[in-house]
């Protein structure tokens, strides 16, 4: 797919103060990207648009460069045992996306330039959780393959990881733009995991996004060029004929990744659709004709952190879909591991 290109990148004065934010800027001189310097307060009032549409749509193709102030991170439960962030948002626009509701009504995309003060932290981290290994996963806020063209900072931080013994990087993408990352010291220290879905649910619902073939093919660049890699197979969905579209899925990955010899384990992540009564009210809001299934009838209650609770699939239904995809793993990819399913 064609490299993400901002309509305008706004800096935070301070982040002018650091080498990847100067980068950033000389990146964009000379292009047709409006270039703006302003305080971050002052960030949303000069990011234009004045329906619900329109305003989503300026902030999905704004990009500010600033720094990152909170350097403790949270616990991130079940796929690693902290998050940090390089990149806040992301220039897709999956109709059923997690961040909405964390995002004002100008979800324009954010990316940290302090980078080595984000490595000191990671090195505390570690040594605070003594000998164990420690997991970092890097891609809860957003989707940093998108803008790699633009900041090259998830190439730092996979040869920082490198170099550590005791700490692994987790990457999640539904980008392939993976070119310049194939020839890092990685020392099969960061695993790399594709989101990938049924024909129904990517051509539905998951815009602007890479192909189902492009991502199949970035990773198996990546496996070539000795990342470990895994599968987030995400949201997963039950709709008319859904049994055959994750057969058909799972047989073109398995067809697909033949040729490709991986000395690591390959991992599967099985996440069930889920949505919260504020996600849906935004989703509808943005996507007025959206086909998403969020009839709470049809859901059971799930209660989360600090009393807030989503819908998800009643337990039978559950149980169906972590069967069916897990006989259609163990048949396809009998030496995969199964991580988690939730
Ligand atoms: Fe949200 Fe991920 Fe889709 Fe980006 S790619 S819109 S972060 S779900």
């Amino acid at each position: 797919m064609k490299p993400f290109s901002p309509d305008r990148v706004i800096f935070e004065p301070r982040s002018l103060d650091y080498p990847l934010g100067r980068k950033i800027q000389d990146y964009f001189e000379g292009t047709s990207t409006e270039i703006i310097k302003v305080p971050i307060k002052k960030i949303s009032s000069i990011i234009p648009g004045s329906t619900e549409g329109q305003r989503y749509a300026s902030g999905k193709k704004t990009l500010v460069v600033t720094v990152k102030k909170s350097l403790k991170f949270d616990v991130c439960k079940p796929s690693a045992d902290f998050e940090f962030s390089l990149v806040a948002g992301c220039p897709a626009s999956c109709e059923y996306c997690y961040l909405y509701t964390t995002q004002s009504s100008k979800p324009y995309l954010r990316t940290y330039v302090n980078l080595d003060e984000i490595f000191d932290s990671i090195k505390k981290h570690i040594f605070r959780s003594g000998d164990r290994l420690t997991t970092f996963e890097v891609a809860s806020a957003g989707d940093l393959l998108a803008i790699e063209h633009i900041t090259g900072s998830l190439a730092r931080t996979i040869e920082f990881f490198g170099t550590l013994d005791k700490a692994r990087l987790r990457v999640v993408t539904k980008f392939n733009n993976v070119d310049s990352l194939l020839g890092l010291k990685h020392n099969g220290r960061t695993r790399f995991r594709v989101s990938i879905n049924s024909r129904y649910v990517i051509e539905n619902f998951e815009h602007n996004t890479a192909s189902l073939d492009e991502r199949i093919e970035a990773a198996s660049k990546l496996a070539a060029a000795g990342y470990p890699i895994g599968f987030i197979v995400a949201p997963i969905m039950i709709y008319d004929r859904w049994k055959e579209d994750y057969l058909e899925l799972f047989e073109k990955l398995r067809s697909r990744l033949d040729a490709v010899k991986s000395t690591e384990t390959v991992t599967f992540e099985l996440i069930q659709h889920r949505f919260t009564p504020a996600a849906k009210k935004v989703i509808l809001e943005r996507f007025p004709n959206t086909r998403l299934d969020m009839d709470e009838s049809k859901r059971t209650l799930k209660w989360g952190k600090f009393g807030r609770y989503k819908y998800i699939y009643p337990r039978k239904d559950a149980v169906e879909i972590r069967e069916y995809l897990t006989s259609l793993i163990g048949e396809k990819f009998p030496d995969a591991r199964i991580e988690y399913f939730t």
